[in-house]
């Protein structure tokens, strides 16, 4: 099946739902995608239909936020497909995803990314024990099953998720056993000034802080984890003091603590698996979460007809998501010659300059969440660093050692981040391992996008066919012509 459209907006987060609803406004026909069952993205990540959302009687502001959201796409003319994975776009643009084992196939002039973030777990001795859930994940567990990911968990990492997880659980019923931040007190006090940009949001965080402390949970500053032990499950974890590039510091004492399980994450990535696919240019930026499309002010790639909104043009949180992906929609519809430049003009003022407030709280976010190499120094040789083809770290070396120059090259030689993820979650490891040797982040360059772009199974791209619909296919017709007059074994079989 193929659907003709004027616009495709890949992802039903805040960026993607509001450029959906801004280009749809504007005469546009739009087909909004998403894997989800329910719009909302990973920050409104909504509970099934038939749920009744568990608040415990207290407000939910995020809740609130997504079921507006929600409700405008409903009341709007967008196609909304649910619970479709994209698995390939080509230049133009085509759009192909799968949902239920059947494939549908889209076609636009006009594209908007939206495809939000992955987080960044970077690997350390026991990290792949059943009980270390990720940080950003155990949000899922919490938001979309209202399930606890752990009652009396160690919780570790970098970034505000630290926080608004260890006050979930709490909330929750549970009691985080410690917090190990990666970032010093002093990084969130210097961070205060950036963060009045957005009072609520800082208010939010504050009353975090304060009922984690009321709990009497530790929260130990400059910690990261040295090792978790035990075998097919945790059993204690250990954790070390750090210096500020997150290098271990030996002369301090580790600390065990006895938890059955940790909760961890190092901060968030774009997920650009789609403009690197459609080769739009990039440009690393360590504090907006990494590798990041090069974008103008009115959210254009370098590819025309391509353009990108929120987290996955670089990390700055849900509501500069909302507002870019306005101003990718008001784009667009300009760019299709649906709005004139006077209209154009009149509403992309007033939204940058929202856009361009609350970005200064979302970079600062950013880059309480940015990679400190030194994290990796505390890996061994065994330690696993790709878990979809359990490479490890000593073999990585060795690839490296080796000559291997650049992310793709440690990939053929290894397999390293070749699984089904693609490197979502190796990538980072790797790049980092990679520029230790040449230099930066831009010569270790980072892994060619390959499709499929999510796993799906070759039933649904294939079509039914039997082997009269293959013989009588124009390639076999062309095969039979070209084949030497000798190979009547072939020409006989087809008879
Ligand atoms: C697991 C996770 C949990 C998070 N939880 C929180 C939180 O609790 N609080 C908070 O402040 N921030 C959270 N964040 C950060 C949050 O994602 C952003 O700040 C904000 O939601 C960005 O909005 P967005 O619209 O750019 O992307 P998102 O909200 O991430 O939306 C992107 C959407 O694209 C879809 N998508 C991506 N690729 C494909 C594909 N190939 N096919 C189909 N659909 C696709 C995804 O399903 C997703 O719905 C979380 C991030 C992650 C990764």
């Amino acid at each position: 099946m193929t659907l003709e459209q004027d616009l495709i907006v890949i992802g039903a987060g805040p960026a993607g739902i509001s450029a959906a609803i801004t280009a749809s406004q504007h005469g546009l026909k739009v087909t909004l995608i998403d894997e989800a069952p329910i719009a909302g993205g990973q920050i409104y990540r909504a509970t099934p239909q038939e749920w009744t959302p568990n608040t415990n009687g207290s407000p939910d502001q995020d809740l609130d936020d997504g079921n507006s959201l929600r409700d405008s796409l409903s009341k709007s003319n967008i196609t909304h497909l649910t619970n479709h994975v994209v698995w390939a776009v080509a230049p133009g643009f085509e759009v192909r995803a799968v949902s239920d084992s059947k494939e549908i196939k889209l076609t636009a002039k006009k594209l908007i990314v939206c495809s939000g973030v992955t987080e960044r777990i970077l690997p350390f001795p026991g990290w792949t024990t059943p009980g270390v859930i990720g940080l950003a994940a155990s949000t899922n567990l919490l938001k979309s099953q209202q399930i606890l990911p752990s009652r009396e968990p160690v919780i570790a990492g970098s970034g505000p998720l630290l926080y608004a997880v260890a006050n979930a659980i709490i909330e929750a019923g549970g009691k985080p056993v410690a917090i190990a931040d990666v970032g010093s007190l002093f990084d969130w006090v210097v961070s205060l000034p950036k963060l009045f940009a957005a009072p609520a949001l800082l208010i939010r965080g504050l009353i975090w802080r304060a009922r984690i402390f009321k709990a009497r949970i530790t929260v130990l500053h400059r910690h990261h984890v040295a090792r978790v032990y035990g075998d097919d499950k945790v059993e204690s974890i250990e954790l070390m003091p750090i210096d500020a590039n997150g290098t271990p510091l030996p002369k301090k004492k580790n600390i065990k603590i006895k938890s059955t399980s940790l909760i961890v994450g190092h901060g968030l990535i774009p997920s650009l698996e789609i403009t690197r696919l459609l080769k739009a240019k990039h440009v690393f930026r360590a504090e907006r979460g990494g590798w990041i499309p090069e974008l103008d002010a009115f959210q254009r790639t370098s590819v025309s007809g391509l353009y990108v909104a929120g987290d996955c043009g670089g990390i700055s949180g849900a509501k500069t998501a909302a507002l870019s992906g306005t101003i990718a929609g008001l784009q667009a519809s300009f760019d299709s010659g649906m709005i004139t430049e006077k209209i154009f003009q009149d509403l992309y003022a007033p939204t940058e300059s929202k856009r361009n407030k609350a970005e200064r709280f979302g970079k600062r976010m950013g880059k309480l969440m940015s990679i400190r190499s030194g994290l990796l120094e505390g890996l061994t040789p065994e330690t696993i660093v790709c878990r979809c083809e359990d490479i490890t770290y000593g073999q990585i070396m060795d690839a490296v050692n080796a000559g291997a120059a650049d992310c793709n090259e440690v990939k053929a030689w290894t397999r390293g981040g070749m699984g089904p993820c693609q490197g979502r979650t190796c990538g980072e490891t790797i790049a980092e391992i990679v520029t230790r040797q040449v230099g930066d982040r831009d010569k270790a360059g980072f892994f060619t996008a390959r499709v499929p772009l999510r796993p799906c199974t070759i039933d649904a791209l294939a079509p039914v066919c039997s082997y009269d619909d293959i013989w009588n296919s124009d390639v076999a017709k062309v095969a039979t012509a070209i084949l030497p007059a000798e190979n009547t074994e072939y020409k006989n079989s087809k008879k």
